[in-house]
């Protein structure tokens, strides 16, 4: 087995000139306030145990990365319907792009991107009686961390300025893919990217997808094995927007990134890997957040390839 926390260490290292590089995303502006220097990393393996390094103790955004939990969620509801209304194709485009959805007649390419994560926040809507309760009972037993929250005035910040969230949710509605009130589904999308989570908890909250959908520690089914296949060929296909082909080529493995500088990536039968960096890339991703995965599976030798 890896030096888990020899290579954590080491990585940390070698990213350190990257950590002033990029920039955080300051069009949620409570986002641009986080120290750019931060850097944390935690990998939690199959058979329990938890490795870290810098801050990987310390809450932040998850943003885009709660899209992952939402999907859980939506295909524990409806199963295959899902694909009725979000397709499962990369888009090539930005996560928060307007132009495919107008030509595609609102049938948003996939769930990572925003406009497919609007459409699967109005199918939580409608299939559970309490919403936000429920997405947060589900992370927290995912994370083994019944402290974990939402934080309200990331939400707030984000609501303010969500113009291109409240234009993507009013074109999709006007194409008949929204049910709820195109409010009701902002608020929920806001609420579920506010989630403060670690890199610990991040590592913990994935490591059923690296376990055929079960949870590692009390064996609760949380999805099928072929589902959980599927969010995984997702995350490689889509889960780090357009840059999701270079970040196959990189690092190889199914991962989920979000502008909070958070990315949380799954070696199947093995682990989850989580790190957190809040400067991105031009392409929304934590740009030392992408050089560390990179690092981790050179070093590792694991990959799903
Ligand atoms: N809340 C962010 C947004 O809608 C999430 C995007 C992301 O993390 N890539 O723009």
């Amino acid at each position: 087995m890896p030096d888990y926390q020899a290579i954590l260490d080491a990585i940390r290292e070698e990213v350190r000139p990257l950590l002033g590089q990029g920039h955080v995303a300051d069009y949620i502006p409570r986002l641009a306030e986080v120290p750019r220097e931060k850097f944390g990393m935690a990998v939690a393996t199959l058979d329990g145990r938890v490795y870290r390094t810098g801050d990987a103790g310390e809450v932040f955004s998850a943003q885009s990365i709660s899209k992952v939990y939402t999907l859980t969620l939506a295909l524990r509801a409806v199963g295959d319907r899902l694909w009725q209304r979000v397709g499962r194709e990369p888009s090539g485009n930005a996560f928060n792009s307007l132009v495919q959805l107008e030509l595609e007649n609102g049938l948003p390419r996939n769930p990572f991107i925003n406009a497919g994560a609007l459409v699967v926040a109005d199918v939580v809507l409608e299939a559970y009686a309490d919403p936000r309760a429920t997405l947060l009972a589900e992370v927290r037993r995912r994370a083994d961390n019944p402290g974990l929250g939402d934080d309200a005035a990331v939400a707030a910040s984000e609501r303010q300025n969500g113009f291109r969230n409240a234009a993507l949710a009013n074109f999709i509605r006007s194409f008949g893919n929204l049910r709820r009130p195109v409010d009701e589904v902002l608020d929920f999308y806001f609420f579920q990217c506010s989630l403060a989570m670690s890199c610990v908890d991040l590592a913990r909250g994935f490591l059923f997808l690296a376990h055929g959908g079960a949870c590692p520690w009390d064996g609760e089914r949380v999805l099928e094995a072929d589902q959980a296949k599927r969010i995984n060929a997702l995350m490689l296909t889509c889960g780090t927007y357009d840059a999701a082909g270079d970040f196959a080529y990189h690092v190889g493995m199914p991962a989920k990134s979000g502008v909070g500088g958070g990315i949380v990536g799954v070696i199947p039968n093995q682990l989850a890997v989580a790190v957190w960096s809040p400067a991105l890339n031009a392409k929304g991703n934590s740009l030392a957040g992408s050089a560390a995965l990179e690092l981790f599976t050179a070093k590792t030798g694991l990959s799903i390839f």
